[in-house]
């Protein structure tokens, strides 16, 4: 039975505790993560003036990796796209202009200055900076934004952080004379010493460093750290072009179709 408990949620980051299921299996949710689940990013841009001290490449580059806010709803993959073309159409393609220019002062031009077509697929913060402008230098330039995958380049990554860890299981043992070693060499303070010896708090926070075992001086050692079998703690922080829960179901999703698939394709197949 799998089991999931949710420790916090918002649409920027997530951390639950998920039991009942092992290391292929998460590590298979988080790989779907970082590497299959769609979003949209800057793919070309068309350049019709820039005097920046930029060239067109490094500036293209540096847009594509401004994170959009993605409709996965009305939006396709190019390549499942029923155009087939290569320019792209409405549904597989989300335009955006930036013109901008610096009178008698040098400036920056920051993401916010990017006109979307469509407001659904703007940048998710407009205060990333794109390039500096000298007085009299101009840039005008049309981008196209795509969905694409992770696997291909990551500045189609939802996720800038995806990571999971064993529970881990803090004990203190009866021996215990409350010295405070483990208090003083703890990086994420789980131990206080109080009135009635060493407690533990914030559990789920430990790092399974050990640093509290190597330094207590007890023999059998009064610290136990162990962590739990087939339980880990999740973490997702989003780029912003998806909330986490939508990453998490959509890597779902897309484990599901490929469980599907093999399974569909495993019956179709002929023996030889
Ligand atoms: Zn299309």
């Amino acid at each position: 039975m799998v089991e999931i408990q949710i420790l916090e949620k918002t649409d920027e980051f997530m951390r639950f505790v998920v039991r009942g299921v092992n290391t292929p299996f998460v590590n298979a949710l988080r790989r779907i993560m970082l590497t299959q689940v769609p979003t949209m990013a800057i793919d070309e841009i068309v350049i019709l003036e820039n005097s920046s001290i930029l060239n067109d490449e490094i500036l293209a580059h540096r847009m594509g990796f401004i994170p959009l806010k993605t409709d996965l709803d009305s939006y396709v993959l190019p390549e499942e796209c029923k155009c087939e073309s290569e320019l792209g159409c409405n549904l597989c393609r989300a335009n955006l202009t930036l013109e901008a220019e610096a009178e008698d002062k040098t400036r920056t031009v920051y993401s916010g200055e990017l006109k979307p077509e469509n407001p659904d697929i703007a940048p998710v913060s407009d205060k990333i900076p794109i390039v500096k402008l000298a007085p009299e230098q101009r840039l005008n330039l049309e981008a196209y934004a795509r969905l694409g995958r992770g696997e291909k380049h990551a500045k189609w990554q939802p996720v800038s952080m995806c990571t999971y860890v064993y529970l881990p299981n803090v004990k203190i043992a009866q021996n215990c004379d409350a010295c405070g070693k483990c208090v003083k060499v703890c990086p994420e303070a789980i131990f206080v010493k109080t009135a009635e010896g060493i407690k533990t708090q914030n559990e789920l926070e430990c790092t399974l460093c050990m640093d509290c075992v190597d330094a207590c001086p007890k023999d059998p050692k009064a610290v136990e750290i162990s962590w739990e079998e087939k339980a880990y703690i999740f973490k997702i922080e989003s780029t912003g072009a998806l909330p986490t829960e939508r990453i998490v179901l959509e890597a779902v999703k897309i484990l599901d179709k490929k469980i599907n698939d093999f399974s569909d394709q495993l019956k179709k197949g002929k023996q030889k």
